[in-house]
């Protein structure tokens, strides 16, 4: 097997939690070095700037994106016109006219570009994909609750335009039902609700159209403290399936059907390995396109201030 030199740009949380494990993790990919203004990783070479990185390391074949949206873009294309194959973290930019001017670019360059979904590699994503395949779909509910003060602490770019505020959770439970969801469906109306001090929402209630015909609402919410809910429940006339733990469980008619355990980036990174195998693009926006719609439609309210 091919073992490809690989950096990372951007050593925050999620490049600890998980980037770097799951490379530690794949034999396809081996890091090499960093591109992070304020810390690095020991025992691999350091860089302030990706420019610095992509000129010293030609061997350097890969480099995976873990910075906040809003700066991810001017590094992709870095990458991508230095010959490059790009991996991004969600959302893969802060705007999807940038994602699909970075699907060009891969394409002219003849390179592998993948925009990740990690919890579409949950554990029972694909079987509750494969159940939901002949079901008469009646009503979905999507809720999305989490406390920010416990997963995002500090990170000020997500109330930063750009940085989504509740939907850089709720974007992954979009990712996970257009996943398992056996048609296409589109926003049709949006309630956001804007601390008064920060520029994304805290919370939002969405209503989708399901051409089939079934009812769909989503509840993403930035202020649950005590349990935390990541759960998609869909109603059918043959029973009533919850894929629960952002995708982890499936249960149906209070029957577990599936549950594993958490193997989501090494997952990403072995689906990267094919994709610069073959320099394939991988690039799916229709999570992206429900947070756009969302902010097109949506109707504002203001609550109250949010500090840390
Ligand atoms: P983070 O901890 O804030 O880390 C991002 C890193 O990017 C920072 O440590 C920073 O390192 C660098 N950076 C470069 N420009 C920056 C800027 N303008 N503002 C802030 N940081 C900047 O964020 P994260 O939680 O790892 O999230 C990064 C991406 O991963 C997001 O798109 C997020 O949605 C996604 N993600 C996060 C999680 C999670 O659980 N946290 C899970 C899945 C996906 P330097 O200061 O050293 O440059």
């Amino acid at each position: 097997m091919d073992t490809h030199d690989l950096a990372i740009v951007g050593v925050g949380k999620i490049a600890r939690d998980q980037h770097i494990p799951a490379i530690a993790a794949t034999p396809a990919f081996t890091l090499k070095a960093t591109a992070s203004r304020n810390t690095g990783v020991e025992g691999v070479a350091r860089f302030d700037q990706l420019d610095a990185l992509l000129t010293t390391h030609p061997e350097i074949s890969c480099i995976s994106l873990c910075t906040p949206p809003q700066v991810r873009y001017a590094d992709a294309r870095r990458a991508l016109l230095a010959g490059r194959h790009v991996m991004l973290e969600k959302p893969p930019g802060a705007t999807l006219s940038e994602v699909h001017d970075l699907i060009a670019l891969a394409k002219q360059q003849g390179v592998a570009l993948f925009a990740t979904w990690h919890s579409r590699h949950a554990a029972s994503v694909q079987a509750a994909a494969k159940w939901l395949q002949d079901k008469d779909i009646q009503r979905v509910e999507v809720i999305w609750k989490e406390d920010v003060r416990r997963w995002h602490p500090g990170q000020d770019w997500i109330w930063q335009a750009g940085g989504l505020g509740v939907f850089d959770p709720g974007i992954n439970a979009l990712s996970v039902l257009s996943e398992i969801y056996p048609r296409a469906v589109h926003l049709t109306g949006a309630e956001l609700f804007f601390p008064a001090n920060r520029d994304t929402p805290i919370a939002a209630d969405l209503t989708f159209n399901d051409p089939g015909g079934a009812e769909m609402i989503a509840a993403f919410d930035w202020r649950q403290t005590g349990p935390q809910t990541w759960d998609i429940r869909i109603e059918t006339a043959q029973g009533t399936a919850t894929l629960s733990d952002g995708g982890a469980k499936l249960s149906v008619d209070g029957a577990q059907l599936s549950e594993g355990p958490d193997h989501e980036y090494r997952s990403l990174y072995a689906r990267f390995a094919k994709l610069v195998a073959r320099s394939e693009i991988d690039v799916d926006l229709s999570p992206m396109v429900h947070v756009s719609d969302a902010f097109t439609l949506g109707r504002r309210q203001v609550v109250d201030a949010f500090d840390w």
